[in-house]
């Protein structure tokens, strides 16, 4: 049994325009329903390591239940995350590569 961090919290504003295209399910090609989600950042044991105060844009697979974040808001999300961990957490690399995926995946999409 590994102990988390200190749990932090974070609370970011959205536009309504970030979720106003949720387009299909990744796994089944089902449609996504807008829906309000909570954000949890997990580490590697499943351990809350920061959470969202408030819940956050994101869709919902009507057939398969599977839950979306679109990449601007993940991108925001992660940003808002990156700094309220433990300067010698080994997330650090992860959160910094999945922010510069979403970064260069973004600018391509335009
Ligand atoms: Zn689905």
């Amino acid at each position: 049994m590994v102990t988390p961090d200190r749990i932090e919290t974070i609370l970011v504003q959205f536009d309504d325009a970030d979720s106003s295209n949720p387009g299909s399910c990744m796994l089944c090609g089902g449609v996504n329903d807008p829906v309000e989600l909570p954000y949890k950042f997990t580490d590697e044991y499943d351990n809350l390591v920061v959470r969202s105060t408030q819940p956050v844009p994101g869709s919902r697979c009507r057939d398969c239940d599977a839950e979306w974040l679109d990449g601007k808001v993940s991108l925001v999300l992660d940003k808002a995350t990156l700094p309220l961990l433990n300067p010698k957490s080994p997330l650090r690399e992860a959160l910094s590569c999945s922010i510069a995926r979403l970064e260069i995946g973004l600018k391509q999409a335009g």
